[in-house]
Protein backbone atom coordinates (compact mmCIF):
# COMPACT_ATOMS: atom_id res chain seq x y z
CA UNK A 1 0.00 0.00 0.00
CA UNK A 2 1.44 3.32 -0.73
CA UNK A 3 2.65 5.55 1.86
CA UNK A 4 0.54 9.31 1.88
CA UNK A 5 3.34 11.81 1.08
CA UNK A 6 4.59 13.06 4.20
CA UNK A 7 3.74 16.82 5.54
CA UNK A 8 7.20 17.66 6.25
CA UNK A 9 10.56 16.44 4.95
CA UNK A 10 13.75 17.57 6.09
CA UNK A 11 17.01 16.75 3.70
CA UNK A 12 20.21 17.07 4.37
CA UNK A 13 19.97 19.85 7.13
CA UNK A 14 23.33 21.10 8.06
CA UNK A 15 23.73 24.25 10.72
CA UNK A 16 27.02 25.57 11.79
CA UNK A 17 27.89 27.74 14.38
CA UNK A 18 31.27 30.18 13.85
CA UNK A 19 32.83 30.69 17.29
CA UNK A 20 36.30 31.91 17.92
CA UNK A 21 37.42 28.28 17.75
CA UNK A 22 36.10 27.86 14.61
CA UNK A 23 33.08 26.24 13.13
CA UNK A 24 30.74 24.42 14.64
CA UNK A 25 28.81 21.80 13.11
CA UNK A 26 26.08 21.49 15.41
CA UNK A 27 23.26 19.85 12.99
CA UNK A 28 25.31 17.67 10.59
CA UNK A 29 23.30 16.92 7.34
CA UNK A 30 20.25 15.26 9.35
CA UNK A 31 17.16 14.11 6.82
CA UNK A 32 13.72 12.67 8.05
CA UNK A 33 10.55 12.79 7.22
CA UNK A 34 6.81 13.01 9.73
CA UNK A 35 3.39 12.30 8.10
CA UNK A 36 0.21 13.85 9.08
CA UNK A 37 -1.01 12.74 12.36
CA UNK A 38 2.10 11.23 13.12
CA UNK A 39 4.61 12.38 15.84
CA UNK A 40 8.36 12.29 15.59
CA UNK A 41 10.40 11.59 18.95
CA UNK A 42 14.22 13.40 18.19
CA UNK A 43 16.34 12.08 21.16
CA UNK A 44 19.59 12.50 22.47
CA UNK A 45 21.92 13.95 25.43
CA UNK A 46 21.91 18.58 26.20
CA UNK A 47 24.05 19.38 23.11
CA UNK A 48 23.42 16.92 20.56
CA UNK A 49 21.75 19.16 18.42
CA UNK A 50 18.11 18.70 19.15
CA UNK A 51 17.18 21.95 19.96
CA UNK A 52 19.02 23.80 16.87
CA UNK A 53 17.46 20.99 14.42
CA UNK A 54 13.66 22.77 15.91
CA UNK A 55 14.97 26.06 15.77
CA UNK A 56 16.03 25.36 12.45
CA UNK A 57 12.94 24.37 11.11
CA UNK A 58 11.38 27.52 12.48
CA UNK A 59 14.21 29.65 10.43
CA UNK A 60 15.02 31.28 13.79
CA UNK A 61 18.90 29.97 14.30
CA UNK A 62 20.33 33.57 15.27
CA UNK A 63 24.03 34.36 14.37
CA UNK A 64 26.72 33.34 14.53
CA UNK A 65 24.43 30.43 14.14
CA UNK A 66 23.63 29.62 10.36
CA UNK A 67 21.68 27.26 8.43
CA UNK A 68 24.08 26.37 5.53
CA UNK A 69 22.28 23.47 3.46
CA UNK A 70 19.68 21.16 3.09
CA UNK A 71 15.78 21.47 2.33
CA UNK A 72 12.81 21.76 4.63
CA UNK A 73 9.80 21.13 2.77
CA UNK A 74 6.38 21.88 4.22
CA UNK A 75 4.01 20.05 1.85
CA UNK A 76 6.60 20.47 -0.56
CA UNK A 77 7.44 24.11 -0.08
CA UNK A 78 11.00 24.73 0.86
CA UNK A 79 10.82 27.17 3.89
CA UNK A 80 14.61 27.40 3.59
CA UNK A 81 13.85 28.98 -0.13
CA UNK A 82 11.09 31.98 1.46
CA UNK A 83 11.93 34.96 2.02
CA UNK A 84 12.05 36.94 5.49
CA UNK A 85 8.56 37.75 4.99
CA UNK A 86 6.78 34.63 3.85
CA UNK A 87 8.65 32.18 6.49
CA UNK A 88 6.85 35.13 8.72
CA UNK A 89 3.30 34.39 7.72
CA UNK A 90 4.73 30.52 7.67
CA UNK A 91 5.70 30.73 11.22
CA UNK A 92 2.68 30.46 13.47
CA UNK A 93 -0.12 29.77 10.50
CA UNK A 94 1.77 26.53 8.69
CA UNK A 95 4.35 25.95 11.64
CA UNK A 96 4.85 26.37 15.40
CA UNK A 97 6.67 25.94 18.25
CA UNK A 98 6.22 25.36 21.94
CA UNK A 99 9.70 26.00 23.89
CA UNK A 100 10.42 24.67 27.27
CA UNK A 101 10.47 27.95 29.05
CA UNK A 102 6.84 29.27 28.33
CA UNK A 103 8.24 32.27 30.04
CA UNK A 104 10.53 33.18 27.33
CA UNK A 105 7.26 33.01 24.31
CA UNK A 106 4.63 34.93 26.66
CA UNK A 107 5.22 38.60 26.98
CA UNK A 108 5.13 39.26 30.76
CA UNK A 109 3.91 42.96 30.16
CA UNK A 110 0.81 41.89 27.99
CA UNK A 111 -2.14 39.48 29.19
CA UNK A 112 -2.44 36.37 27.66
CA UNK A 113 -5.34 36.94 24.81
CA UNK A 114 -2.95 39.47 23.56
CA UNK A 115 -0.77 36.36 21.73
CA UNK A 116 -3.76 34.69 20.87
CA UNK A 117 -6.05 37.42 19.64
CA UNK A 118 -2.70 38.68 17.52
CA UNK A 119 -2.22 34.84 15.92
CA UNK A 120 -6.33 34.64 15.35
CA UNK A 121 -5.92 37.96 13.45
CA UNK A 122 -2.56 37.63 11.29
CA UNK A 123 -3.17 33.72 10.45
CA UNK A 124 -7.33 33.14 10.92
CA UNK A 125 -8.43 36.90 9.89
CA UNK A 126 -10.86 36.78 13.13
CA UNK A 127 -11.24 39.72 14.91
CA UNK A 128 -13.80 41.19 17.55
CA UNK A 129 -16.17 39.08 19.14
CA UNK A 130 -15.11 36.27 16.78
CA UNK A 131 -11.56 35.63 17.81
CA UNK A 132 -12.31 36.49 21.61
CA UNK A 133 -15.10 33.53 21.13
CA UNK A 134 -12.46 31.39 19.73
CA UNK A 135 -9.71 32.39 22.00
CA UNK A 136 -11.58 31.56 24.92
CA UNK A 137 -12.53 27.90 23.37
CA UNK A 138 -8.82 27.62 22.76
CA UNK A 139 -8.09 28.25 26.29
CA UNK A 140 -11.12 25.81 27.08
CA UNK A 141 -9.60 23.21 25.09
CA UNK A 142 -5.63 23.17 26.67
CA UNK A 143 -8.14 22.78 30.11
CA UNK A 144 -7.96 26.48 31.69
CA UNK A 145 -10.46 26.89 34.54
CA UNK A 146 -13.03 30.17 34.05
CA UNK A 147 -11.74 30.58 30.79
CA UNK A 148 -13.13 33.82 29.68
CA UNK A 149 -12.25 35.16 32.93
CA UNK A 150 -8.16 34.62 32.48
CA UNK A 151 -7.90 35.90 29.00
CA UNK A 152 -7.29 39.18 31.10
CA UNK A 153 -4.29 37.77 33.26
CA UNK A 154 -0.51 38.30 33.03
CA UNK A 155 1.71 35.17 32.43
CA UNK A 156 3.23 35.42 36.08
CA UNK A 157 -0.65 35.45 37.29
CA UNK A 158 -0.34 31.51 35.90
CA UNK A 159 1.34 28.28 37.56
CA UNK A 160 4.07 26.95 34.88
CA UNK A 161 1.99 24.15 33.38
CA UNK A 162 -0.99 26.46 33.01
CA UNK A 163 1.22 28.81 31.05
CA UNK A 164 2.70 25.98 28.94
CA UNK A 165 -0.74 25.00 28.43
CA UNK A 166 -1.26 28.60 27.20
CA UNK A 167 1.88 28.56 25.20
CA UNK A 168 0.02 25.18 23.74
CA UNK A 169 -3.41 27.35 22.79
CA UNK A 170 -1.43 30.73 21.41
CA UNK A 171 0.85 28.52 19.32
CA UNK A 172 -2.67 26.26 18.07
CA UNK A 173 -4.66 29.13 17.51
CA UNK A 174 -2.84 29.52 13.98
CA UNK A 175 -3.56 25.87 13.05
CA UNK A 176 -0.19 24.81 12.21
CA UNK A 177 0.23 21.63 9.94
CA UNK A 178 3.34 21.54 11.83
CA UNK A 179 4.26 21.50 15.65
CA UNK A 180 7.50 21.30 16.85
CA UNK A 181 7.68 20.91 20.96
CA UNK A 182 11.05 21.35 22.40
CA UNK A 183 11.19 19.54 26.14
CA UNK A 184 7.54 21.31 26.57
CA UNK A 185 7.30 19.12 30.13
CA UNK A 186 10.87 19.47 31.26
CA UNK A 187 10.42 22.06 33.90
CA UNK A 188 7.17 20.56 35.15
CA UNK A 189 6.15 17.97 37.90
CA UNK A 190 5.11 14.54 36.37
CA UNK A 191 1.53 15.14 36.78
CA UNK A 192 1.19 18.15 34.66
CA UNK A 193 3.70 16.54 31.84
CA UNK A 194 1.30 14.05 31.62
CA UNK A 195 -1.84 16.25 31.45
CA UNK A 196 0.23 18.79 28.88
CA UNK A 197 1.12 15.49 26.81
CA UNK A 198 -2.24 14.07 26.91
CA UNK A 199 -3.42 17.79 25.66
CA UNK A 200 -0.83 17.31 22.32
CA UNK A 201 -1.59 14.17 21.30
CA UNK A 202 -5.64 15.05 21.61
CA UNK A 203 -5.07 18.13 19.30
CA UNK A 204 -3.07 15.83 17.06
CA UNK A 205 -5.84 13.83 16.87
CA UNK A 206 -8.64 16.18 16.26
CA UNK A 207 -6.36 18.35 13.77
CA UNK A 208 -4.05 16.09 12.06
CA UNK A 209 -0.87 18.12 12.72
CA UNK A 210 2.76 16.25 12.22
CA UNK A 211 4.22 17.06 15.46
CA UNK A 212 8.30 16.40 16.05
CA UNK A 213 8.69 15.94 19.91
CA UNK A 214 12.21 17.11 21.19
CA UNK A 215 12.68 15.29 24.74
CA UNK A 216 15.95 13.82 26.39
CA UNK A 217 13.02 11.29 28.31
CA UNK A 218 12.79 7.96 26.18
CA UNK A 219 9.65 7.31 28.63
CA UNK A 220 7.80 10.43 26.73
CA UNK A 221 9.11 8.85 23.49
CA UNK A 222 7.60 5.58 24.33
CA UNK A 223 4.16 6.96 25.56
CA UNK A 224 3.75 9.25 22.67
CA UNK A 225 5.57 9.18 19.64
CA UNK A 226 5.24 6.84 16.41
CA UNK A 227 8.70 7.55 15.37
CA UNK A 228 11.81 8.03 17.15
CA UNK A 229 15.26 9.25 15.78
CA UNK A 230 18.28 9.35 18.05
CA UNK A 231 20.70 11.92 17.63
CA UNK A 232 24.72 12.32 18.89
CA UNK A 233 27.09 14.95 17.97
CA UNK A 234 24.80 16.47 15.81
CA UNK A 235 24.18 13.40 13.72
CA UNK A 236 21.20 11.33 13.52
CA UNK A 237 22.19 7.93 14.24
CA UNK A 238 19.27 5.12 14.23
CA UNK A 239 15.74 6.13 13.21
CA UNK A 240 12.95 3.71 13.81
CA UNK A 241 9.12 3.08 14.59
CA UNK A 242 9.10 3.53 18.00
CA UNK A 243 8.39 -0.08 19.11
CA UNK A 244 11.29 -1.16 16.86
CA UNK A 245 13.53 0.69 18.32
CA UNK A 246 12.50 0.24 22.17
CA UNK A 247 12.64 -3.77 21.49
CA UNK A 248 15.53 -3.82 18.74
CA UNK A 249 17.88 -0.92 19.07
CA UNK A 250 20.61 -1.00 16.70
CA UNK A 251 23.02 1.54 17.46
CA UNK A 252 25.64 1.13 20.68
CA UNK A 253 24.58 4.62 21.81
CA UNK A 254 20.79 3.74 21.69
CA UNK A 255 21.39 0.84 23.70
CA UNK A 256 23.34 2.82 26.34
CA UNK A 257 20.50 4.71 26.63
CA UNK A 258 18.23 2.71 26.78
CA UNK A 259 20.32 0.75 29.70
CA UNK A 260 20.41 3.99 31.23
CA UNK A 261 16.69 4.37 32.11
CA UNK A 262 14.46 2.18 34.25
CA UNK A 263 12.28 -0.30 32.30
CA UNK A 264 9.14 -2.27 33.97
CA UNK A 265 11.39 -5.60 33.71
CA UNK A 266 14.76 -3.73 35.65
CA UNK A 267 14.83 -5.55 38.88
CA UNK A 268 14.64 -3.36 41.81
CA UNK A 269 18.25 -1.98 43.37
CA UNK A 270 20.02 -3.33 40.02
CA UNK A 271 21.97 -0.58 39.16
CA UNK A 272 21.30 1.49 35.88
CA UNK A 273 24.45 1.65 33.26
CA UNK A 274 25.21 5.11 32.43
CA UNK A 275 27.18 5.42 28.81
CA UNK A 276 30.61 6.26 29.93
CA UNK A 277 32.88 9.39 29.04
CA UNK A 278 30.72 12.12 27.36
CA UNK A 279 29.97 13.71 23.83
CA UNK A 280 33.22 14.88 21.93
CA UNK A 281 33.24 18.76 21.46
CA UNK A 282 31.83 19.54 18.07
CA UNK A 283 34.87 21.74 17.40
CA UNK A 284 37.46 18.61 17.18
CA UNK A 285 35.33 15.44 16.55
CA UNK A 286 37.37 12.26 16.38
CA UNK A 287 37.98 10.81 12.73
CA UNK A 288 35.34 8.04 12.17
CA UNK A 289 32.64 7.07 14.27
CA UNK A 290 31.69 10.27 17.12
CA UNK A 291 30.75 7.50 19.24
CA UNK A 292 33.98 5.68 19.08
CA UNK A 293 35.41 6.69 22.06
CA UNK A 294 32.82 5.71 23.93
CA UNK A 295 31.78 2.33 22.22
CA UNK A 296 31.94 -0.45 24.38
CA UNK A 297 31.61 -2.95 20.32
CA UNK A 298 34.35 -0.05 18.73
CA UNK A 299 36.54 -2.15 16.02
CA UNK A 300 39.76 -0.48 14.42
CA UNK A 301 37.42 0.36 11.01
CA UNK A 302 35.11 2.42 13.16
CA UNK A 303 38.52 4.82 13.58
CA UNK A 304 38.88 5.14 9.93
CA UNK A 305 35.55 5.69 8.61
CA UNK A 306 32.20 7.57 9.70
CA UNK A 307 28.88 4.94 9.27
CA UNK A 308 26.99 5.96 7.46
CA UNK A 309 22.78 5.21 8.19
CA UNK A 310 22.41 1.75 6.82
CA UNK A 311 19.08 -0.84 7.06
CA UNK A 312 18.62 -2.21 9.84
CA UNK A 313 15.90 -3.98 9.29
CA UNK A 314 12.23 -2.60 7.73
CA UNK A 315 11.74 1.05 8.22
CA UNK A 316 14.81 0.94 10.71
CA UNK A 317 18.24 2.72 9.85
CA UNK A 318 21.67 2.78 11.86
CA UNK A 319 24.93 4.38 11.43
CA UNK A 320 27.24 1.87 12.84
CA UNK A 321 29.79 -0.41 11.17
CA UNK A 322 28.41 -3.52 12.76
CA UNK A 323 24.81 -3.20 11.57
CA UNK A 324 25.24 -6.43 9.48
CA UNK A 325 26.94 -8.48 11.81
CA UNK A 326 25.36 -7.34 15.54
CA UNK A 327 23.18 -9.87 17.04
CA UNK A 328 19.71 -8.28 17.41
FE1 LIG B 1 30.69 1.58 17.86
FE2 LIG B 1 32.04 1.24 15.62
FE3 LIG B 1 29.38 1.15 15.58
FE4 LIG B 1 30.67 3.45 15.98
S1 LIG B 1 30.70 2.20 14.12
S2 LIG B 1 28.90 2.72 17.07
S3 LIG B 1 32.43 2.79 17.21
S4 LIG B 1 30.76 -0.28 16.63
Amino acid sequence: MNQPAPLLQVRGLTTQFATEEGLLTAVDNISFSIQSGRTLGLVGESGCGKSVTGYSLMRLVQPPGKIVSGEVLLNGTDLLKLSDKEMRTMRGGKIGMVFQEPMTSLDPLYPVRDPILETLSIHRGLKGAEAKAEAVRLLQQAAIPEAEKRLASYPHQYSGGMRQRILIASVLAGRPQVLIADEPTTALDVTVQAQILALLRQLQQETGTALLLITHNLGVVAENCHDVAVMYAGRIVERAPVRTLFASPRHPYTKGLLQAVPGPSTPPRQPLQAISGSVPSLLRLPSGCRFLSRCPLAQPQCAQTEPALRSAGENHEAACHLVETQER
